[in-house]
């Protein structure tokens, strides 16, 4: 799946875990990034890392242990910096498990090796329906990617509109606040 789907799926991931309107941007962008984090496996192409290996793309990087570790180390970061650590480890773990399952609903490329270490076996999910995305920025911007692209806007709506619909439920900042004595 190209990027702009699990961006989607990680402004939500941020809108879900920010308490507070200021934090809405920085959430956003933080979890964003958070869901592509899989597929900085990709980099094995330009290594010479084979596709099937354990760590080439869709492998180790895109395992549910893998998403428990980012998301625990996610987590601990979070509490490093006095942040809301349970909350950051499970809209993590929820952010990169999702990315991990919607490339197992692709009709394309190899599986994820979701059960990385026990096994390095490539699955799919038996209901496939997203269309894999071509590899790299050319492939993206050439007419098939930007079919791919606007599929995934269209299925990933939901999540967009999580993330971006005014709503009551987050807290203004503190300091906008009346003070009450
Ligand atoms: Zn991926």
């Amino acid at each position: 799946m190209p990027s702009i789907g699990h961006v989607m799926v990680g402004m939500a991931a941020g809108r879900l875990q920010a308490r507070q309107r200021k934090e809405l941007v920085g959430s956003m962008l933080l979890f964003s990034v958070v869901s592509m984090l899989p597929d900085a496996d990709a980099i094995g192409f330009k290594l010479g890392v084979p596709y099937g290996a354990p760590f080439g793309h869709r492998g180790a990087m895109h395992s549910l242990a893998m998403a428990v570790i980012l998301a625990v180390a996610l987590g601990l970061a979070a509490r490093l910096a006095r942040r809301p650590a349970l909350r950051v480890g499970l809209v993590a773990f929820a952010a990169l498990a999702l990315h991990d399952l919607c490339d197992a609903v692709t009709n394309g490329g190899l599986g994820v090796a979701l059960w990385w270490p026990f096994s390095n076996e490539r699955i799919f999910l038996p209901w496939r329906p997203l269309p894999v995305a071509p590899i790299g920025l050319n492939g993206m911007l050439a007419p098939r990617g930007l079919r791919v692209m606007a599929a995934e806007l269209i299925v990933f709506a939901p999540f967009l509109l999580y993330a971006l619909v005014p709503r009551r439920g987050v807290r203004a900042p503190e300091a906008s606040q009346p003070a009450v004595r």
